[in-house]
């Protein structure tokens, strides 16, 4: 195959690819998986609201369009 034309593809590729992770922005937390609860390990039934996405569950994943 003609290498520019593989050029070309990945660069589509990529394109599709960061335009798709642009919009789908969000992603789930990965520290509380979506459920905004960070649970203790000594209390089963206590918790506190994920610090890393502020109890939403979710997060701004890498290349994701600003709010
Ligand atoms: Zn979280």
């Amino acid at each position: 195959m003609d290498p520019s034309f593989v050029m070309v593809l990945v660069v589509v590729g990529a394109i599709v690819a960061l335009r798709a992770l642009y919009k789908y922005r969000l992603k789930v937390c990965p520290k509380c998986t979506g459920t905004g609860k960070v649970y203790s390990s000594l209390f089963s039934r206590r918790f506190m609201g994920c610090p890393r996405c502020s109890r939403k569950g979710e997060v701004r994943g890498a290349f994701g369009s600003p709010d």
